[in-house]
């Protein structure tokens, strides 16, 4: 990802917007002006794919969940979050896993993980 300053198009560069002081769209507030600039966050091609195939597989684990209710749906999700936060490297497996169709064993995988059963 990278990031570049733009000039704040609320209040056009200046940090104050109309009578209420300084302009909230770039960092302001009632008694402080902002900066006049806002960051802009663009990410490369690589990174799109990558955020498409996160909320893909995000999206088949709560799919699959629905034909599991209770405990099982319970702990793939559980675990599904719990993996994302805590160990991003098998995160990235798990999502390739996904892409490959393997849906139903990364789902397995995930309520075993969520539940932290010990196999
Ligand atoms: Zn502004």
């Amino acid at each position: 990802m990278r990031t570049y300053e733009k000039k704040c198009r609320r209040c056009d560069g200046t940090g104050y917007f109309g009578s209420r002081g300084g302009c909230f769209g770039c960092g302001g507030n009632a008694q402080v002006p902002g900066t006049g600039y806002v960051t802009v966050r663009v990410l490369t091609p690589e990174e799109k794919a990558q955020n498409a195939l996160e909320l893909g597989a995000r999206k088949a684990v709560a799919d699959i969940a629905t034909k599991y209710p209770g405990d099982p749906a319970f702990y793939a999700l559980q675990g599904f979050t719990k993996l994302e936060t805590q160990e991003p490297e098998r995160f990235a497996k798990l999502i390739q896993s996904v892409a490959n169709g393997r849906i139903l064993q990364v789902f397995e995988a995930l309520v075993c993980y969520g539940a932290e059963c010990q196999h």
